[in-house]
């Protein structure tokens, strides 16, 4: 067997979602001929999972509406498709992936898309009415939910959250949304967004809890079916149906006896390799990247494609340049859509340039250190372009706020 990349490496990747689908696109598309095994815990055919919280949700789109590709389109570039399967041990010696199934596939190259999964919170315990959201089959099961739901607690401030608050309300229930955070998204986005987007929510029909006694103390329970949710105020609120949308955990638990470093998701170099042959991409790889000088784990759509493209480089050309993309993501609330480019984790300062989510129209720049290291917009594509482009030049803040 092969034991060096170029185009006829045998190519495992682990995870069958937007990375590993990408993955094995990228490889196809610039030559590789070699075997590719596309190993996936779910069932389904690949599927994208921005729509779960949005269209499908509000009843938009259909299950059968968020495939990724056709069902031909993999077979139709020889990847062998092994779809229901877990992988549950990577030996990095061996260079063998072992399946759920008891089997076991060598590689030459291994690319690890496993994504992430939902956290739980201890007090979960299988209780009826309480639901998480990550896969097609919890979306479709949600779905379901709101639709015989009177009153919805959703546990959980950050973009999936209010997402589905948002899409929950449309529906025509009664939501509550609690973040234990001072405002909505802070931790994405800084309180400043945060509290426009907390607006925008307010406004539209959703009752907000936040800050630290909005933290769950317990769900009451009658009959194995949640009632509602007690905080750590004391306060109680009543609810048939409890989503819990509160972060969630690397899907690495597979990896353990791997000899790979797992600290928040793999441990990447700047090209995205974790050792001899082995490569993350996606939602599960963390990685430094050098244009933000930052060890970063990033869940956004679009970087899992951008990474997998990355990888599949790195792989047919034998080298180590590194990955160090601008980040994007988008999230949708309501008639909303907002935009961000950049690494605003951690920023030292925010500033509203220009308008507000009120106004349909919002430009937030975003500092750390004396840099220029993000920027968010709503109905702003062009400048949004534009400050995209200063943040992949590292532009200094104070030409920056002269700018704007
Ligand atoms: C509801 C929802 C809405 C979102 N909305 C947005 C949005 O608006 N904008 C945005 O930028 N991003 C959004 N995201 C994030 C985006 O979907 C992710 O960044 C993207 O799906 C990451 O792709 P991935 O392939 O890395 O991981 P995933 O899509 O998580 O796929 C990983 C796959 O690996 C499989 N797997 C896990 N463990 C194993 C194993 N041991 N063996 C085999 N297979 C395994 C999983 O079953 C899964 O199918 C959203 C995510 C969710 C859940």
């Amino acid at each position: 067997m092969s034991r060096s990349g170029g185009m006829d490496a045998k190519v495992v990747i682990v995870g069958a979602s937007a990375g590993g689908v990408s993955a094995a696109e990228a490889l196809r598309a610039r030559g590789h001929t070699g075997p590719i095994e596309l190993i996936g815990a779910e069932k389904h055919a690949p599927y994208d999972r921005p729509p779960l919280s949005k269209q499908l949700l509000k009843g938009e789109l259909l299950a059968s509406d968020v495939a990724l590709r056709a069902s031909t389109h993999l077979r139709d570039l020889n990847v062998a498709e092994r779809f229901g399967v877990a992988a549950t041990a990577l030996n990095t010696k061996a260079r063998t992936v072992t399946l759920a199934d008891g089997t076991n596939t060598d590689y030459d190259r291994v690319i690890i898309a496993t994504g992430v999964s939902a956290r739980q919170l201890p007090i979960r315990n299988s209780v009826g009415g309480v639901h998480t959201l990550r896969t097609l089959d919890e979306a479709v099961a949600l779905q379901s939910a709101i639709a015989d739901a009177k009153r919805v607690v959703v546990v959980g401030g950050g973009f999936l959250g209010t997402e589905i608050a948002a899409a929950a309300v449309a529906l025509g229930v009664d939501v509550v949304l609690a973040g234990k955070a001072s405002t909505l998204l802070e931790g994405a986005l800084g309180a400043t967004v945060g509290e426009q987007v907390a607006g925008l929510h307010t406004s539209r029909g959703v009752e907000l809890m936040t800050g630290p006694a909005a933290t769950v103390h317990q769900l009451r329970v009658k009959d194995g079916q949640v009632t509602g949710v007690e905080f750590r105020s004391g306060e109680f609120v009543q609810a048939d149906l409890v989503i819990l949308a509160v972060g969630s955990e690397p899907a690495v638990d597979w990896l353990r006896s791997s000899s790979l470093s797992l600290t928040d998701g793999v441990d990447c170099s700047s090209d995205c390799s974790a050792g001899e042959g082995i490569y993350a991409v996606g939602d599960v790889a963390r990685w430094h990247n050098p244009l933000f000088n930052v060890s970063m784990r990033i869940e956004h759509r679009t970087n899992a494609t951008d990474q997998a493209i990355h990888v599949a480089e790195r792989i047919l050309n034998g080298d180590t340049t590194a990955y160090a993309p601008v980040p994007y993501f988008w999230s949708d609330q309501f008639d909303v859509k907002i935009q961000a480019h950049g690494y605003l984790r951690g920023h030292d300062e925010v500033k509203v340039i220009e308008g507000s989510l009120d106004d349909g129209r919002m430009i937030a720049i975003y500092r750390t250190g004396g840099t220029l290291t993000g920027v968010v917009a709503v109905g702003a594509a062009k400048a949004l372009r534009q400050w995209r482009g200063h943040v992949a030049t590292k532009m200094d803040w104070h030409d920056a706020i002269s700018l704007s």
